[in-house]
C-alpha cells in the first residue's frame, strides 16, 4: 500500500517534471506500406522547402500562427496537432479497409513538416502558381505542412491522389498524353469522363504551364481527395472545399474511381 502510494507520487512528480515543449517527433512505419515522418524527423525530406507560416507559443502559453521562416519546435507542433502520424496512418488504414490495394502505397514516404504553410523556393514550374502551399507531391513523397488545418485529411488525400495517379495511371511529371497500354487507357478514360478540353496539350511541360486549376493532374488529385473522403467517412465533402475548375465529381466520376481503385462496379450509393 505504502509502496504503491510512493510509486504514484513519484509518477506524478515525473509527469510534472516533463518539460513543456519536449520533443515528440516520430517516424511511423505504416503496416499499409508508407513511412510517415513528423516534425523534426520530417526535416530530412524538406529539401528546398522552407516554412512560410509557423506556429509559436505566446508568453501566456497559448499557440498561434505567425509568418516566420522558422520550423515549429516538436513540442509545440505536437500540442497544435496531436498524434498526426497516427491519424495519417489510420486514414491509410481506412482507405485500405475500403478496398484500396496497399500495393499502390508501398514505398511512399510522407513528410509532415513542422509548419503551418510552406514556401517553395525558386520558380516551381509555373511562375503564376502560388509559392505558398499546404502540401506538395514529389515523386514518391508527400510533403505536408503538418500544422495546416486540413493536413490530416483534405491536403493529405489530394497529395496521395497525385501519388496514385503516378502509380496507377502513369502520370509522373504531369504527363497525361495517350499511348498504349492499361495506364494510357485509364488516362484517356478519365479525361473523357471529365470532359477535359481536347485542345489542351497533355505533355508535362505544357500541363505545368497552365494555371493550377486547369491542369489534368490537379483535377484528378481533387477528384481523388473528394472520392476518398466520401469513401472513408460516408459523407460527401463540402462542394466549397473542391478547388479545381471542373467542380466536384458527379456519380459517373465517383463510380469510375470505385472501379479503378477499389474494384467496385455499379451503384455508388452502396457502402463498400
Ligand atoms: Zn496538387
Amino acid at each position: 500500500m505504502r509502496k504503491t502510494a510512493l510509486f504514484a507520487l513519484l509518477l506524478a512528480a515525473a509527469v510534472m517534471l516533463t518539460p513543456v515543449g519536449r520533443g515528440e517527433a516520430s517516424v511511423v512505419k505504416s503496416v499499409y506500406g508508407p513511412t510517415i515522418y513528423t516534425w523534426s524527423d520530417a526535416l530530412a525530406g524538406a529539401g528546398d522547402i522552407t516554412p512560410d507560416t509557423a506556429v509559436v507559443r505566446l508568453p501566456d502559453g497559448s499557440l498561434t500562427t505567425v509568418p516566420a521562416g522558422t520550423w515549429t519546435p516538436d513540442g509545440d507542433a505536437e500540442a497544435w496537432s496531436p498524434g498526426l502520424a497516427g491519424r495519417l496512418d489510420a486514414l491509410l488504414g481506412a482507405l485500405v479497409g475500403a478496398g484500396l490495394d496497399p500495393e499502390t502505397l508501398r514505398g511512399l514516404e510522407v513528410y509532415a513538416l513542422p509548419a503551418y504553410t510552406l514556401a517553395l523556393l525558386g520558380q516551381e514550374r509555373d511562375p503564376e502558381s502560388p509559392r505558398v502551399v499546404a502540401g506538395v507531391y514529389r515523386e514518391g513523397a508527400v510533403v505536408l505542412a503538418g500544422l495546416w488545418i486540413n493536413a490530416a485529411d483534405q491536403t493529405f488525400l489530394h497529395e496521395l491522389g497525385h501519388h496514385l495517379a503516378d502509380r496507377v495511371l502513369g502520370t509522373a511529371g504531369y504527363w497525361w498524353p495517350g499511348g498504349t497500354g492499361e495506364k494510357a487507357a485509364l488516362r484517356r478514360e478519365y479525361l473523357a469522363l471529365r470532359g477535359y478540353p481536347q485542345d489542351r496539350p497533355l505533355n508535362g511541360v505544357s500541363q505545368a504551364a497552365l494555371p493550377w486549376g486547369e491542369r489534368a493532374g490537379e483535377w484528378f488529385a481533387e477528384d481523388f481527395a473528394y472520392w476518398a473522403a466520401w469513401r472513408v467517412t460516408g459523407i460527401r465533402p463540402d462542394a466549397d472545399s473542391y478547388l479545381a475548375s471542373p467542380g466536384p465529381p458527379d456519380e459517373r466520376v465517383l463510380a469510375w474511381f470505385d472501379r479503378v481503385f477499389i474494384g467496385c462496379q455499379g451503384n455508388t450509393s452502396t457502402q463498400h
